[in-house]
């Protein structure tokens, strides 16, 4: 007898190609020529993706994800680069270690989920159910059309239990597919694992293993794995010499325990003497004075989103958006202002390819010389006529 999980696979169609940004991933929009995460030029670097099929990833979608929470302390939006469940966040901006509700994500999570599974261009969402049609009511189909991202902000104070609850969780979600660093696409594999499923992202030049929680799938459980830094976990953390009144703070290699010197932004780094390489955590940045930077990671989600059995089952007020609290207003507010160059997202742009494009060609010269022969024709031809 086929499983739940079968019946409900084949009762969908399957999963069509996906066109990313060669920059950073994100789903390309058909309407768009640059895109809205990364500015790549679109009709210069995209790659149109098959959906993975067979394996542990089969049918996944993959999302990418940029995060930030307002800082209690100093009030910034600070970028919060991986899903963060031990229940305090550092702020990037001002260093404070404060109380993080790790509750958010719960909502956070579904949003992603619903951005992975309903994005277009097809108005049915990735992967359409046989029967019933959620095209007219379906929230997320400009994604992939004439958006790229979709965004969700949370705010506001709770009483839950005898426990005060902030949330101020705002997260930007694209469907895409993870790139290695020179714009292609990751191969990527998936080892459930007791201690955590674990995706296993190979490029040409390294491979990398990264452990989703455990507590994640409690929170979402369509979720079946996570790519950022801080979850890496075949590189092990660098050692932190804190800072005295004499010295500054400073890295030592977790094996050998030499001094290590990483380039401002470097999350990986390899020893000199042992070779050992090791990750700096998010919050070892801020504790050497780096300017924090909003990174781009990766959610990977399977099976219908929350939201798209809400539209099948016809409640169409399901996407309607919660009232908004005073404070996810100011977080807007905020948001908009706050676009100082350490908040902004910055992906490393693929090297622009400086041969030679006949389009710029044909713009650039052959239309000015068009007219200008033109022109002169006019002229001459009115002078002429003017002599004889
Ligand atoms: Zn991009
Ligand atoms: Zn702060
Ligand atoms: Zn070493």
């Amino acid at each position: 007898m086929p499983s739940t999980s079968e019946l409900e696979s084949s009762s969908r169609a399957p999963p069509s190609t996906l066109r990313v940004c060669g920059g950073c991933g994100s789903i390309a929009p058909t309407r768009r020529r640059e895109c809205q995460v990364c500015d790549a030029a679109l009709d210069r670097y995209a790659h149109e993706l098959r959906p993975e099929r067979g394996g542990e990833l089969d049918d996944v979608y993959w999302v990418a994800i940029r995060s930030e929470f307002q800082c209690r302390a100093c009030g910034k939006l600070s970028p919060i680069n991986h899903l963060e469940l031990e229940g305090e966040a550092t702020c990037l901006h001002c260093a404070t270690n404060q109380a993080f509700d790790v509750g958010q994500w719960r909502e956070a999570l579904a949003h992603a989920h619903a951005v992975g599974d309903l994005s277009g261009p097809d108005p049915e969402g990735r992967r359409a159910h046989a029967l019933l049609s959620i095209a007219r009511i379906n929230p997320m189909r400009e994604l992939g059309v004439s958006e790229t991202f979709s965004e969700h902000s949370q705010g506001g104070v709770s009483v839950e239990g005898a426990v005060t609850v902030t949330r101020s969780l705002r997260i930007r979600v694209s469907p895409g597919r993870p790139l290695d660093e020179r714009g292609r696409p990751l191969a990527l594999r998936r080892r459930p694992d007791a201690r955590g499923d674990v995706i296993i992202a190979s490029s040409t030049s390294e491979q990398a293993e990264y452990a989703l929680p455990h507590q994640a799938q409690q929170l979402a459980p369509g979720l079946r794995g996570v790519i950022a830094v801080d979850h890496r976990r075949d590189r092990p953390p660098v050692r932190v010499q804190l800072a005295s009144s004499e010295t500054p703070a400073a890295l030592r290699c977790p094996s050998c325990g030499a001094p290590l010197d990483p380039p401002e932004g470097a999350r990986i780094i390899s020893c000199r003497y042992c070779s050992t390489t090791a990750r700096i955590p998010e919050r070892t940045l801020v504790q050497l004075g780096q300017r924090p930077r909003l990174e781009l990671w990766w959610l990977a989600f399977r099976g219908p989103s929350p939201l798209r059995l809400r539209l099948e089952a016809g409640d169409a007020a399901a996407d309607e958006p919660a009232p908004q609290t005073e404070l996810a207003r100011l977080l807007g507010a905020r948001a908009d202002k706050d676009e100082d160059a350490g908040s902004r997202f910055q992906v490393e742009r693929p090297e622009l390819d400086a041969r030679f494009d006949p389009r710029r060609f044909v713009v650039g010269l052959v239309v000015p010389i068009v007219v200008l022969l033109a022109a002169g024709w006019l002229w001459f031809a009115d002078a002429a006529s003017r002599w004889w």
